[in-house]
């Protein structure tokens, strides 16, 4: 029995993180149905995948971050597919949208002229990415920008900071928008986007980063 428990716990390395909210809570801007399927069948198919990936491994005792830098192929993907669901679920709040206060809206009208504006380059680089894929809101060296990534690729791989991911698979929007990525990013970035996230990213990143805190002072 206690050799059972011990593989079971051995299995289960990366765990599956809780939805920070109930699965009705993004109503009527993503679905019940929507959030159930993804999380309970795509967010945790990719750590189950990752379980059975790296169990009897050395990568089972790495930390995800860790495994994100230094894997390539089918663990990468896993990985990091975990990774983006977890930063993705909290990037949405039930009370989202609005525009972020402070420095970092400061931050925002220095980089992209305007709020008006950032909403501009978020929904047309959503709506101009390929395919499956993420789109971010980053903090780099100089300042912010927003950028896409295909299929499970992410900023940690390009020494940027996210702040922000709207998942651009087709299983994030299909149900509730069927085609239209379009109304989907724009549901997202009015009504979901939890900007005190952001801002938490952002001010932990200004502190790792030099010159981002000389910036945002
Ligand atoms: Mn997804």
């Amino acid at each position: 029995m206690a050799r059972e428990l011990l593989s079971v716990l051995a299995m289960e390395h990366f765990a599956l993180k809780p939805l920070p909210y109930g699965q009705r809570a993004l109503e009527p801007h993503l679905g019940r149905k929507t959030v159930a399927l993804h999380y309970e069948k795509h967010h945790a198919g990719y750590v189950k995948k990752l379980n059975e990936l790296v169990t009897g491994k050395p990568e089972a005792t790495e930390s995800l971050e860790s495994m994100i830098r230094s894997s390539e192929g089918a663990i990468f993907n896993n990985a990091a597919q975990i990774w983006n669901h977890d930063f993705y679920w909290r990037s949405m709040h039930p009370d989202g949208g609005g525009a972020p206060e402070g420095a970092l809206n400061e931050a925002i009208v220095g980089n992209f002229g305007s709020f008006e504006r950032l909403r501009d380059e978020f929904l047309e680089a959503g709506a101009g990415h390929f395919g499956s894929g993420w789109l971010w809101l980053v903090s780099h060296r100089d300042g912010l920008r927003i950028t896409t990534t295909p299929d499970a690729d992410l900023p940690l791989r390009y020494g940027e900071n996210a702040l922000l991911c709207a998942d651009l698979w087709e299983h994030a929007y299909y149900l509730d928008y069927h085609n239209e990525r379009a109304r989907y990013l724009e549901a997202f970035f009015d009504h979901l986007t939890n900007w005190e996230f952001a801002q938490a990213n952002w001010s932990n990143a200004a502190v790792n980063t030099p010159m981002l805190r000389r910036a945002s002072r």
